[in-house]
């Protein structure tokens, strides 16, 4: 058997290395433990950067950890003395009845969140770079922009270090038992144990969580990055992150989003874009890394469709995975059968911009058995149809 801990994380990911980090910040015994390198181009955190924004409308609930998020964003980056996120206002497109913007206004007006009301003629006169079609209006979020998501997962991971955290590398997790007084975690080679336990493994949650009511879809996705001919005009400073709800425009569907180009190699090398949509559910070892015909068109058209100046060669395409819960809610809970294990799951495509906050949260589930911040909306008694 190998040392005793305080608390042990499985997964060393987006939502784990920041709870690692808190779990350390306390002076926590604290073991973290990832099946791959950390950081890795194989998880969820992989290319580069992540939006954020804080006009949700997803839950009323969400707006909350998101200003806790914003403030431990900000405590990170000075700690760390990293830069991790750029604030860039993220631009908001869409018919004026569309989810996205009749979202937007109402998060607003709800949580008293600053936006501007964009017409026609104004995003025509602020945004030439966009060609929408007849009738599309916009907003304008001064507090988003987006997080560097690759170096995020790895400043998490080296500060809970300093602090004292164990993490080990490339030794997956195979199955965890608990008695009374102790969790016991079983890697090929080895054994820990700790007092307390929590899983946040990601796509590869399932079968950790020996829970039969939950339900996980994985999905591949995919991100792309062009090099315009006059790139000039997408650089950081002058464009915004920006996305497109088109539902209402020729049957297409789900959210088309971008980010401007950036100065640094943690953001990417060229204009980003992707495609928020959901994806073909499979195994998320049968995720195929090899890109196709589909994947490059699934990287032109927003382009060919919204932002015609922007069309230029693919320089480079990455493959990332969404892990679905039911109802695209996250789920984080404490495990049914022993209130010394919790877990984090289910971020359904939009979880990184919580990361900050969550793995704090994870922390004092872990450490004092609640949390100040309002998380029974995303409890796992949702899905149990006997509550
Ligand atoms: C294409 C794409 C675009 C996205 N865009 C956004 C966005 O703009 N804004 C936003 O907020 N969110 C976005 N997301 C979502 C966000 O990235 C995820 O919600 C978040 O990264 C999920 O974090 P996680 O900790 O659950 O999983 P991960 O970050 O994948 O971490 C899981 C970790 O567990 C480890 N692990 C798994 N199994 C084991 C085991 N058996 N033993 C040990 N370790 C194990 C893995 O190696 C991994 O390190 C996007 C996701 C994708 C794929």
């Amino acid at each position: 058997m190998g040392e005793h801990y305080d608390v042990i994380v499985i997964g060393v990911g987006s939502m784990g290395a920041s709870a690692c980090y808190h779990l350390a910040k306390r002076g926590t015994k604290v073991l973290g433990l990832d099946s791959q390198p950390v950081p890795n181009t194989n998880s969820s955190y992989n290319g580069n950067t992540r939006v954020i924004r804080l006009t949700y409308q997803e839950h009323p609930d969400y707006v909350p950890l998101l200003k806790d998020a914003y403030r431990l964003w900000e405590e990170i980056e000075q700690e760390s003395k990293e830069k991790l996120f750029h604030k860039t206002g993220v631009l908001y497109m869409g018919f004026p009845d569309g989810d996205a913007i009749t979202g937007v206004k109402l998060a607003s007006k709800k949580h008293n969140l600053s936006y501007s009301n964009l017409m026609r003629s104004d995003l025509t006169k602020q945004f030439p770079q966009f060609t929408l079609p007849e009738g599309m209006v916009g907003a304008l979020e001064p507090n988003g922009g987006y997080l560097l998501s690759e170096k995020i997962v790895k400043t998490y991971k080296e500060q809970a270090q300093l602090k004292g955290a164990h993490i080990i590398t490339e030794q997956p997790v195979l199955d965890w038992s608990h008695d009374n007084n102790n969790i016991t975690v079983f890697t090929k080679s080895e054994k820990y144990s700790a007092d307390q336990l929590i899983i946040s493994a990601g796509p590869w949650s399932e079968p950790l969580l020996h829970l039969p009511k939950l339900k996980l879809s994985v999905t591949r996705q995919v991100l792309g990055w062009v090099q315009p001919s006059q790139p000039k005009q997408f650089r950081r400073g002058d464009f915004p992150v920006w996305n497109i709800d088109p539902n209402g425009d020729d049957n297409l569907h789900g959210i088309y989003y971008g980010f401007p180009i950036g100065n640094t190699t943690s953001e990417g090398n060229g204009l980003k874009v992707a495609w928020h949509h959901p994806g073909n559910p499979m195994h998320p070892d049968n995720i195929t890394q090899e890109i196709s015909a589909n994947d490059e068109e699934e990287i032109l058209l927003p382009l060919r469709r919204y932002l015609p100046s922007a069309l230029g060669t693919i320089k480079d395409i990455k493959v990332c995975k969404y892990t679905n819960s039911t109802d695209g809610h996250f789920i984080i809970d404490r495990h049914p059968d022993s209130n010394r294990i919790h877990f984090a799951c289910g971020f359904s495509g939009h979880g990184f911009k919580f990361s900050s906050s969550i793995g704090k949260i994870l922390s004092e589930l872990a450490l004092d058995k609640k949390t100040p911040s309002s998380i029974g909306f995303l409890s796992m008694d949702r899905f149990t149809t006997d509550k």
